[in-house]
């Protein structure tokens, strides 16, 4: 089943700028792999991008690049190449591709640390002013009501949970802000894997403007 709850605008503007910071471009990339509406649409603004560049300075974007970009975005999710034997351990289905970069096994065989009743795996720890996790939550199990400092992305990559703004289910992207104050409850049956990248805060909050500027080059 398709996504429900897609990233916002700026999100995939910035993503399509290539503007985003590489813990929120993850989150994108393996939403993009779960959602094809999100992928037309970031290969529309792709090819809004380029089309402004070309009129910026009068000689056309190499097309290469945005053709290499659209030609990967249109593989299927499930023609992903087997792993080169021997090499890596395990490929979880769970996992898409984006994410596979970032571990080194499947999620089972992870190294889960206790973390206020849930599950975490820390990612990317060398980027600055992020926290990138895989979070797993025991099935109907309630997380801690919390708000955030800055903004938390959070994408489900199996199981589901519930909150006030609705359900998430896999590829779901929620969004909250210092403004959310929720309490998430895991889905019943299966464990709720997602992945979640928190950022310092207003760091998602700039002015409509910024997110242009990539494109304008200024
Ligand atoms: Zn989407």
């Amino acid at each position: 089943m398709n996504p429900k709850h897609h990233p916002g605008d700026d999100l995939l503007m910035s993503y399509a700028a290539g503007s985003l910071e590489e813990p929120l471009a993850l989150v994108i990339a393996t939403h993009l792999a779960l959602c094809p509406r999100c992928r037309d649409e970031v290969a529309r603004l792709e090819a809004l991008g380029g089309a402004m560049l070309e009129h910026q300075d009068g000689t056309p974007l190499a097309d290469d690049g945005v053709e290499r970009i659209l030609a990967r975005l249109d593989e299927p999710e499930e023609a992903a190449p087997a792993a080169p034997s021997g090499d890596v351990v395990d490929i979880d289905a769970r996992v898409p591709r984006p994410l596979r970069d970032y571990l080194a096994t499947g999620i089972d065989q992870l190294e889960w640390k206790s973390f206020r009743g849930l599950e975490k795996v820390e990612l990317m720890t060398e980027a600055n002013g992020f926290h990138t996790r895989l979070m797993r939550i025991k099935p109907g199990t309630a997380m801690p009501a919390h708000t955030h400092e800055g903004t938390e992305l959070t994408l489900v990559l199996a199981g589901g949970f519930s909150d006030a703004s609705g359900h998430f289910a896999r590829g779901d992207v929620a969004e909250c802000d210092a403004s959310v104050d929720h309490q998430p409850i895991a889905d019943p049956g299966e464990d709720c894997i997602c992945l979640a990248v928190t950022d310092a805060p207003l760091r998602l909050t700039g002015p409509v403007g910024r997110l242009l500027n990539p494109f304008l080059d200024i």
